[in-house]
């Protein structure tokens, strides 16, 4: 039997975060990470948007946000490996709630929130709305709330830093599939591999992404979460917009932002769960009238390609699931991230990695974020999920 001090299944952005701080807090034994796919073809990580924000409705999704904002302005240099910076094509345009009448109240409470713990937000009227998109359709819109140092960035870049670095502190990733979590008398003890093979650790972190339900399953420890199908869309507006788009979300729920001199937009279509990767061309048909109308140069655009990817969704209130499992001791999760991960990763990665060598989180208080809010009934409600 193989041993390891901490195994964590997956090496998407999450698995290799935790492995990387787990070592920038001094954890000192043996670290595998275990990734079926080192291409990365299908996980999450490298299908997403990349958009980060700070506009949420809950203090730990804003609180998240803003500590892995910090993290991403300084990751070129910070997360540098031999002298290469790590670009991450990291953006800052700005992020856009487009509000009608009916919303506008819900965001200004938001707002206030927000502004409370730092976050430079602030309620636009329509009018000031056309200074940041001149071609905007207004008529029925009320406002909208802005946050001008939010964006986005590439996913794939931030994930391959963190292994990178992880790689280069020690850490050991294993191309492998783990076909089952172990445990005896509610204690972790390692995992098995498709080929058979058991590597043996006391402490096994699941950061499967949307694969990760199923492995708890397993143990008989499952969680809400489920794989769900979402949809990106590039397109080429044929008459060019004036300015950069900041990440712009129309009422409807419709996104749109640039991707270099092209538009990518996406929709929350309401799909079955399961593991589907079928990027349906047809689909672009709910947006594109969305898009024309609050767009007007977008009338005359031509789709160019797109992608479908999974997010592993927390069907109970939509957001992350963090911690060690109440009944479970050495099985820690980090799961459900529901569309926002991306601007999670540093923070949960930390906060995973405290939590490990210290027994308590030091830098980021992620408690809401525990497995037993189900059973306690503290549910983490947040209103703004895209
Ligand atoms: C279309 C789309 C748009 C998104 N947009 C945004 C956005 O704008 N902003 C944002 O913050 N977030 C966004 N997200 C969400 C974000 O991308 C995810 O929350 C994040 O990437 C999850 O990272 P992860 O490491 O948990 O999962 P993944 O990246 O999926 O990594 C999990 C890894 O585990 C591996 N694995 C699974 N099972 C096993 C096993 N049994 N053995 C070994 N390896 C295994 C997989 O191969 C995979 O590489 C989006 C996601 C999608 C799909």
């Amino acid at each position: 039997m193989k041993k390891a001090d901490v195994i964590i299944v997956g090496g998407g952005v999450m698995g290799s975060s935790t492995a990387y701080y787990l070592r920038k807090k001094g954890f000192e034994g043996d670290i595998l990470v275990f990734e079926k796919d080192p291409t990365y073809k299908y996980s999450s990580t490298a299908r997403s948007a990349g958009g980060f924000r700070q506009l949420y409705s809950t203090s730990i999704n804003i609180q998240l946000s803003r500590f892995s904002l910090e993290v991403y302005k300084n990751f070129a240099d910070e997360m540098s490996v031999d002298g290469e910076k790590a670009e991450i094509d990291f953006k800052q345009p700005g992020y856009l709630f487009l509000a009608t009448e009916r919303m506008l109240p819900a965001f200004t409470k938001q707002l206030a929130l927000q502004n409370q713990l730092g976050v430079p937000s602030e309620i636009l009227s329509a009018n000031d709305l056309v200074n940041i998109i001149p071609e905007l359709e207004t008529s029925d819109l009320a406002g909208g709330l802005f946050c001008k140092e939010d964006g986005y960035l590439d996913p794939y870049s931030v994930m391959q830093a963190y292994r990178k670095n992880a790689r280069s502190l020690g850490v050991e990733y294993i191309t492998a599939e783990v076909s089952s979590l172990k445990a005896e008398c509610g204690r972790m003890t390692g995992v098995q591999l498709v080929d058979g093979t058991i590597y043996s650790a006391p402490i096994v972190i699941n950061c499967a992404g949307a694969w990760g339900a199923e492995l708890g399953e397993g143990i008989g420890l499952p969680l809400p979460v489920v794989p769900l199908k979402r949809q990106i869309y590039i397109f080429d507006s044929t008459k060019k917009l004036e300015k950069m788009l900041p990440l712009t979300i129309d009422p409807s729920g419709v996104y749109f932002r640039h991707e270099g001199d092209r538009i990518a937009a996406g929709y929350s279509d309401d799909v079955k769960p399961g593991y589907d990767f079928n990027w349906k061309r047809s689909s672009f048909d709910h947006l594109w009238p969305i898009l024309a109308h609050r767009v007007p140069n977008f009338e005359s655009l031509k789709l160019e390609s797109g992608w479908a990817g999974l997010y592993d969704y927390n069907t109970v209130d939509q957001n992350a699931i963090i911690g060690e499992h109440p009944m479970m001791k050495g099985y820690f999760v980090a799961l459900g991230f529901s569309g926002h991960g991306m601007q999670q990763a540093p923070g949960v990665g930390l906060g995973l990695a405290e939590l490990i060598c210290k027994g308590k989180y030091e830098t980021l208080d992620l408690t809401p974020l525990r497995i037993e809010r189900f059973t306690d009934n503290d549910l983490v409600l947040e209103n703004a999920i895209v």
